[in-house]
């Protein structure tokens, strides 16, 4: 059975032999999860290793229900070997984006298929132990809706936002309450092996293969939601740092202005060129007695949300478009930086603040001509991206099934 393998790589010794075993069968799976399908010849040309060793461990691997045999090649000369491939349905992985007012649950299977997809589940993240409870109790609903034995689902991934050490499983932004690990305890609550993640890295890494990069392997992602997020890919892979807590662009500190940025410092871009910025930048304006559409749309000017002014800028309201203007032109400032220092070829543009479309990319773009030197920018391509909001739990199945199947010690 899928979950006996996947209990022995926990619990082997790691100096057995046993364990070189698990091991090479470990491998063997993380190539079919990055290639699809191989022949056993090209297993044991890849991994140097005899072809009845290979062999015995593939069968071990069929007969685990992880594996099967898809027949006879067409490609090859001469006598047709036979290809192999992981099963679809062995087993799944599940991840969850913890939004400021909603949760989406996701469900993949072996060959990254989404096999189940929750989105808009109503919830308030706040940082109390019930918020957390919460969390648990809408997975093992979703979980318990499917009918899917428990051991076949190897694991749940959940994003949040804030400083969060996907190695040792600790968040340092929310229910950061604990002794223990926090990913320990929603394990206890589900009853899965549970991994935690920052959402800005889960979405960058949906986005990034999502089919939107063609050759690249230096990209970065920004996410200009209420707040800016930054996830970096460097080489092909997404780059974590020491403890994970790369990418916390939002706080870079280049204005000299008196806004208390909400990680309690001043100055930090986050104060002039997010979501919370635009917000902040419409509603003082109005406050001053700026005339715009939303003033007669809001009796309360506090209930505008980043998606009123977006469509009100796309409705032709000045007051709007020149607040996305002024957001666009001090997140502008910002890249160049980025650029200057990574020389990356892509860098795509994401969250609800990507919706303002030319209305934000046509003064970032002069800002980053005006404050990045011009031999290092002409080698990025800045693009919006046209995703729906709804990537992140997707991106959280797909590190997870990446972590659990790739080698990594
Ligand atoms: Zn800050």
């Amino acid at each position: 059975m899928t979950s006996n393998f996947f209990k022995d790589i926990h619990e082997a010794n790691k100096n057995g032999v046993a364990y070189k075993n698990i091991r090479l069968k470990k491998k063997i799976l993380a190539y079919f999860a990055t290639n699809e399908t191989a022949t056993i010849a090209e297993l044991s040309k890849e991994f140097n290793i005899s072809i009845p060793k290979i062999n015995e461990c593939v069968s071990e691997l069929i007969e685990d229900e992880l594996v099967k045999d898809y027949g006879k090649t067409t490609s090859a000369v001469g006598r047709k070997p036979n290809i192999y491939g992981l099963v679809a349905n062995s087993a799944y992985f599940i991840g969850v984006q913890v939004g400021i007012d909603n949760l989406s649950i996701s469900m993949i299977n072996m060959k990254k298929d989404i096999v189940s997809k929750k989105d808009n589940i109503p919830y308030l993240l706040e940082n109390n132990e019930q918020s957390l409870l919460d969390i648990c109790k809408e997975i093992n609903e979703f979980i318990a809706k499917h009918n899917i034995v428990k051991e076949k689902i190897l694991g749940v991934g959940i994003n949040l936002t804030g400083r969060i050490n996907y190695r040792t499983g600790y968040s340092y932004s929310y229910f950061n309450f604990y002794e223990d690990p926090l990913s320990k305890l929603f394990e206890e609550n589900i009853g899965i092996p549970t991994f935690l993640e920052n959402d800005t890295k889960a979405l960058s890494y949906a986005e990034f293969s999502s089919g939107i990069l063609t050759d690249e392997k230096d990209a970065l992602f920004i996410n200009v939601d209420n707040g800016i997020g930054l996830g970096i890919m460097i080489d092909g892979k997404l780059y974590y740092g020491k403890s994970g807590f790369s990418g916390e662009f939002g706080h870079i500190s280049i204005f000299d202005n008196d806004i208390i940025c909400k990680c309690g410092k001043k100055g930090c871009l986050e104060t002039e060129a997010s979501g919370y910025a635009l917000i902040r930048r419409v509603t003082d304006q109005i406050n001053d007695g700026a005339t715009s559409s939303l003033t007669k749309k809001f009796k309360k000017i506090e209930e505008i949300k980043l998606n009123d002014i977006i469509s009100a800028a796309k409705k032709d309201d000045n007051l709007c478009i020149e607040a996305i203007n002024y957001i666009g032109d001090k997140l502008g400032r910002g890249i160049a930086s980025l650029i200057n220092i990574f020389n990356p070829e892509l860098i795509i543009i994401g969250g609800v603040v990507a919706k303002s479309e030319e209305y934000l990319s046509l003064p970032l773009k002069n800002a980053v001509n005006k404050y990045s030197l011009s031999t290092v920018n002409r080698d990025t391509k800045i693009i919006l991206s046209s995703k729906n909001d709804n990537l992140a739990s997707f991106g959280a199945c797909l590190l997870l099934r990446d972590r659990l199947l790739n080698v990594t010690d």
